[in-house]
């Protein structure tokens, strides 16, 4: 494999942020390609500044370079004026470590974090030199995988992605290395090589691994009568071959301890996101929020143990030099012990009182006066919760039972424990939503306002409100999204209620990103056509403000006889085949139906790790258990901890029209940038 450096190297002045593009990073690996051992690309599909964190990426780049069979390099998506420079002198997508063409790699595998990155899956792709669709790929073209929390609704890209790993990657990695090794090593029957065919049919034997091309997408003869439907109906989605499996199922690692990655954290060359130490405390959430899909999906909650998590932070920081760690998880408030975990980090010798914790994702209600003493010991920064609904009531229909006073107790220890500032996370368009609950979101924030008053003038709340997108394998994944018009109009009633009070901001995600993301979140196979034009006609970095157009999106679904009234706005029915009925993240279908009832009915639903199982499916179907320290919740907090919940179906509940509402002001200049990067989810 023949180095590109000495093509690249002249390219690098005519761009911006050259170091985005040549590696060398502490902890980076210069793997040597052994003969017979698999060469992966792993592609995150941003920018270098947002993929370089990326732990999913980093632990599989390590896990794969343990291997003897295996070698790993980098690649992110170059930025638009790299890119063109690429173009005109004929460079195609390299990797970071030896600057080797993506073409001569067997893999090329993306992580999928977001729905609007998949037009860069594309631009990349054909970067790659490879043809672009699935179907086009001959023996010699690099294997396309793609994994993250995206590929639980892998038929959008099924065109042009060959498999998809489903649920946690360190085992599966291996096993499809494995396979590959074995296809390249050869000889197929007629003792040539193997075909692609016989590779892709391998693949789709292991656990966890769906390959499109053996699966066939059954229509209805004729387009559905609704209002909104052209297109015909999706009847089911069936294997191809006897020995392909009818579902996948995804895999769950059951020992975190065992997986003690990423050891090498990478340390960037020029400032990117999240740019410190950051220790995974637990995969896996069992709150139950209705919306989170990220929770849903990554059951059973597997907490690595507590002296595991003390030697890689110690470990870390001493190899990077970072003075701050971020414990990170879906909750990070809820792992056990974590008051003392965060103490024994600060209190270590080695650390001298220089090094700062932060907990990224905190929940509320396991927020107390100890945590956030801790973590405020070295340095104060602004501290984020996400109490997502503005009312008691839409936070039981989305089961963030979150008490009002859970969220005033928050604040107050932060406030009272000098913090002035506070950011608060925010969703509108929820079910069943009414002017009230989202009114109340200025309400709650309000009083955030007043309790930081009683400690320290100046200080600023920031409402950060996002529009909501249903995602696959929720409760929520029948509800049909909010409109544009009907976002813009609930983000100006916030707007003009937040202006008179001193020291709140509210901030919003587009409504039209948001209905972009809808496009492809719930979108069946055909839904491939419309991201193909999208990107044929230029729209690439989606996520991004700059680039981001709408008109794109929506000119391609009128252009392959789509809606957004049919695929973004339209509530899906209890009976109605959905593109990925056949893929599984553990939830059986009847428990997300009901608790999709229980929403609407304004049920909650207890925690599992303290009360008893209510048979989602994610232990019982993988044979797994929950894997805490502790027999009690976390201190302090309402859910799972004898709370009332009974107190459901006091209010009628209907779903709002999903009609325009009138006239709508143009959006205000304090519009908030598409958000590209969340940051855990509680
Ligand atoms: S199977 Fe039971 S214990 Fe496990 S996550 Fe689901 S409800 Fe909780």
């Amino acid at each position: 494999m023949q180095s590109l450096w000495s093509r690249v190297e002249p390219l690098l002045s005519l761009v911006t942020k050259p170091a985005r593009y040549i590696g060398g990073e502490l902890g980076a690996q210069v793997p040597d390609h052994a003969d017979g051992a698999v060469a992966w690309l792993l592609i995150y599909p941003d920018t270098y500044e947002i993929g370089l964190p990326n732990q999913g990426l980093q632990i599989l780049y390590e896990i794969l370079n343990e291997r003897e069979d295996a070698a790993a390099e980098r690649a992110y998506a170059p930025w638009v004026d790299m890119e063109e420079v690429m173009r005109s002198a004929g460079v195609p997508l390299f990797s970071l470590e030896n600057h080797l063409p993506a073409r001569a790699f067997d893999v090329l595998a993306f992580n999928l974090s977001a729905e609007l990155v998949y037009t860069n899956v594309l631009n990349l792709i054909d970067l790659a030199g490879v043809p672009v669709r699935a179907s086009e790929r001959a023996g010699s073209d690099p294997l396309v995988v793609a994994g993250g929390h995206c590929a639980f609704n892998p038929e959008p890209l099924a065109d042009f992605v060959d498999c998809f790993v489903l649920g946690d990657g360190e085992e599966a990695v291996g096993e499809v290395n494995g396979v590959v090794a074995a296809w390249k090593a050869g000889p197929g029957p007629d003792g040539g090589p193997a075909s692609r065919t016989a590779l892709l049919r391998s693949l789709s034997g292991l656990d966890g691994v769906y390959v499109p091309a053996c699966y066939e997408a059954h229509y209805s003869p004729e387009g559905d009568p609704g209002p909104h439907r052209s297109l015909p109906r999706l009847e089911a989605t069936t294997p191809r071959f006897p020995e392909t499996p009818e579902r996948v199922e995804k895999r769950t690692i059951a020992d975190l301890g065992q997986w003690p990655y990423p050891r090498q954290q990478l340390v960037p060359l020029i400032e990117v996101v999240h740019d410190r130490l950051n220790v995974e405390l637990f995969r896996g959430c069992t709150r139950g929020c209705r919306f989170c899909q990220a929770g849903m999906i990554t059951r059973p909650v597997r907490e690595r143990p507590a002296e595991q998590v003390r030697t890689m932070v110690m470990d870390g920081l001493a190899r990077t030099g970072y003075d701050e760690v971020a414990l990170t998880s879906l909750s990070s408030a809820d792992y056990s012990g974590i008051e003392d975990t965060v103490t024994s980090i600060i209190d270590d010798p080695s650390c001298s009182g220089q090094v700062s914790v932060s907990l990224p994702s905190l929940r509320v209600d396991a927020f107390t006066v100890g945590t956030a003493a801790q973590i405020q010991r070295v340095r104060r920064t602004g501290l984020t919760f996400a109490p997502e609904g503005g009312t008691w009531r839409m936070r039981q229909v989305i089961n963030k039972l979150i008490l009002e006073e859970d969220l005033y107790a928050a604040v107050d220890a932060a406030f009272s424990q000098g913090w002035k500032r506070v950011k608060l996370y925010f969703l509108i368009g929820l079910p069943t939503e009414t002017d009230e609950d989202t009114l109340g979101i200025v309400a709650l924030a309000k009083q955030c306002v007043a309790i930081g008053k009683r400690y320290h003038k100046g200080v600023t709340v920031t409402a950060s409100v996002g529009g909501f997108v249903p995602k696959v394998q929720t409760p929520f994944q029948w509800f049909g999204q909010n409109t544009i018009e009907e976002l813009t109009r609930k983000v100006h009633l916030l707007r003009d209620a937040a202006r008179p009070v001193r020291g709140l901001t509210v901030r919003w995600h587009d409504p039209k990103a948001t209905a972009a993301e809808g496009i492809v979140s719930r979108g069946d196979r055909r839904m491939g056509a419309v991201i193909e034009q999208v990107w044929r006609r230029g729209g690439t970095f989606q996520e991004w403000t700059e680039h981001f157009d709408l008109a794109l999106w929506t000119e391609a679904l009128a252009d392959h006889g789509m809606s957004l009234e049919e695929t973004v706005y339209r509530h899906r029915t209890e009976g109605e085949p959905l593109p990925w009925d056949h893929l599984s993240a553990g939830l059986h279908r009847d428990f997300l139906w009901q608790d999709w009832l229980d929403a609407l009915d304004q049920h909650g639903l207890e925690d599992c790790r303290w009360t008893p199982c209510y048979d989602c499916g994610a232990c019982t179907g993988f044979g797994v258990e929950h894997v805490v320290a502790s027999a009690v919740p976390p201190a302090g907090g309402s859910q799972g901890t004898g709370q009332d919940l009974s107190t459901g179906g006091q209010v009628p509940v209907r779903f709002l029209s999903t009609a325009p509402s009138g006239a709508v002001p143009a959006p205000g200049p304090d519009q908030d940038a598409v958000a590209r990067v969340g940051e855990g989810s509680c």
